[in-house]
Formats: C-alpha cells, sequence, structure tokens
C-alpha cells in the first residue's frame, strides 16, 4: 500500500485572476486515498484509539465521502478494523467511494437517513464487536482532536508571508485547527453547503481558549446549489483552472474554493498587496463520481 508522502507537499505559485502570485499548499499529493486535509484530522484520533488498546475504528458518512475512504485506508495502513455507517439504504450498485473503502476492509453498514441523523449505531454490528471493542470518530473528523492535527497544516507553510489563508469549509475542522496554529493572517473559509448558519457556532468549539473569532470570516454563495452538487460553469471553471495551473481540483470542496478566490479576487475583496494563500484540501477522488470526459483531469 502506498505509504504517507507529507514530504510530497509543494507551495505551488499561481495566477488567479488579476493576482499573479497566489499560492497553493498542495496537501492533495500526501496520498490519494487518505488525501489533502483528512490524515491530519484522523492522526490524533488513531493515537487515541491506539491509546486506549481499541482495535476496531467505527466512522460516519454518505456514499461520497473523502473521510470514509481516508479512514478505511489509514486503518488499513495501521492496522486497525474499520466500520464504516453510510447514510441512506444499499444502493445496487456502490459508489466508486466505498468500493476502494470495502477494498481497504472497511465494513459498511447502511442506515436510513432518519438513523443516521442520530448517529445511530445498527445494533446488528455489536454480534461482531462489542462496543467496548470500538473506537467512535464522528462524521468528517469534526472534535478537538480532529482540530489539533489540522493546526499542524501551519508548520507546511510559512505564515509571515501571508495575510490571507483561505480554505473549503464542510465540518469546519481543518479551519479551526487553521485558526489555533496561525497568528496573523486573516482565515477565509468558503462554505460548501447551501445557507448553512452554524459554521461559526461549530468552528468557535474547536477553538482554543487565545485564538480569536475575529480572525475568521466565512464566506456562503459558492455552494453551487449545496453538498456535492455542481454546474456546467463550475466544471468548466475547473477544467480552465486545470490548464491554467496544472492543478487537479475536486467537484466539492477546492473546485467550489478556487472559483470563490477567483472570485473575491475579481470583486477587489482583497488588497493589491494582501498575500493569499489557498489551501488545496485534497478530495480528488470524488471527481470518480461524475461522468467520464466532463473533466480533463
Ligand atoms: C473533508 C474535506 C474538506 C472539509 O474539511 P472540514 O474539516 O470538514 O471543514 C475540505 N476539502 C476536502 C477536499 C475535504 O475532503
Amino acid at each position: 500500500m502506498q505509504p504517507l508522502m507529507p514530504e510530497a507537499i509543494t507551495l505551488d505559485k499561481i495566477s488567479l485572476g488579476s493576482n499573479n502570485e497566489v499560492h497553493v499548499l498542495r496537501l492533495d499529493k500526501i496520498h490519494a486515498e487518505i488525501s489533502g486535509n483528512k490524515w491530519f484530522k484522523l492522526k490524533h484520533y488513531l493515537h487515541d484509539a491506539e491509546s486506549q488498546k481499541k482495535q476496531t475504528i467505527l466512522t460516519f458518512g454518505g456514499a461520497f465521502s473523502n473521510h470514509i475512504l481516508a479512514t478505511a485506508a489509514a486503518c488499513r495502513l495501521y492496522n486497525f478494523r474499520s466500520i464504516g455507517i453510510i447514510r441512506g439504504e444499499e444502493p445496487k450498485e456502490l459508489s466508486s467511494t466505498l468500493k476502494m473503502s470495502t477494498k481497504n476492509g472497511m465494513k459498511l453498514y447502511f442506515t436510513s437517513r432518519l438513523n443516521y441523523k442520530d448517529k445511530q449505531i445498527p445494533p446488528e454490528l455489536f454480534n461482531d464487536i462489542p462496543l467496548h471493542e470500538i473506537y467512535i470518530i464522528n462524521e468528517g473528523g469534526y472534535g478537538i482532536m480532529g482540530a489539533k492535527g489540522s493546526a499542524e497544516i501551519v508548520k507546511h507553510f510559512d505564515e509571515k508571508q501571508y495575510t490571507h489563508i483561505c480554505c473549503a469549509v464542510g465540518t469546519g475542522t481543518m479551519i479551526a485547527g487553521l485558526l489555533n496554529g496561525s497568528h496573523q493572517p486573516k482565515v477565509i473559509g468558503i462554505s460548501v453547503l447551501k445557507n448553512y448558519d452554524n459554521h461559526i457556532r461549530e468552528i468557535t468549539e474547536l477553538l482554543d481558549e487565545k485564538t480569536r473569532v475575529t480572525s475568521l470570516d466565512i464566506i456562503k454563495g459558492y455552494d453551487f446549489g449545496g453538498y456535492g452538487k455542481y454546474t456546467p460553469a463550475l466544471l468548466e471553471f475547473m477544467n480552465q483552472f486545470y490548464q491554467q495551473t496544472n492543478i487537479p481540483t475536486d467537484f466539492v470542496y477546492t473546485g467550489k474554493l478556487m472559483f470563490a478566490v477567483n472570485d473575491l479576487i475579481e470583486k477587489s475583496f482583497f488588497k493589491e498587496h494582501d498575500g493569499i494563500l489557498i489551501i488545496h484540501s485534497g478530495g480528488l477522488q470524488g471527481n470518480n463520481s461524475i461522468k467520464e470526459g466532463k473533466l480533463m483531469f
């Protein structure tokens, strides 16, 4: 199995809109399946599970979840058993994300959307494994330990060079870590959820006491219809961005992020001499669910 390659992370310099010196932190290069921010979010949970001598990791996610696949692959790499509780009924054919997860040894349990909402664990699961042997990780790796690992992303760049760090926001765990780990730059989060009002509250829950929420800005309106949704205009932008920069993006998170930062630059959201860093948080495997031929990479 491919090892984790944090040494493969690069800082790429690109032109975006009228700004010809935007930097992109390529966390997508760490690993094909444990991609981007997911390793940072998972590592402390896995250490914790190990120190509690738990051999099975259980977590939650949808059929296209990067977190589910990353957990499955990380568990394989570090010799844990893994269980995924998947939202919705079992489909006739598994998504490519779930197929790859099962290839990494993850056992899947499908639950109704209602039971999923309460994060219920199907009782039949305990026929195989008693509860006390299981270590549970929240959906999306949300939590203090996820934020703690994400704070380590800051070690991969020199924060003094930047006035703004831009990233995509789902559960808010990564951005909470970026806030805790950095001191100077403003942190701009592009929400990939539609009209979601709980980001600030969820992020604040994960902040250290000393971290000021005033350096956080969550920007809505770049969700392209909601979580996991896309439009032809988004795919066209992603293709054009790839042609210009040679950087592939995913349609759930980083494509929307790049589109948003480009648009914000065009709308003069930033000042001329601002130093902009964009976090490429990975997720490229998700593009497998798009019809072949629509993306050029
Ligand atoms: C999971 C994920 C995110 C969102 O991270 P949160 O910590 O949940 O906000 C962003 N980008 C990619 C590619 C992801 O897979």
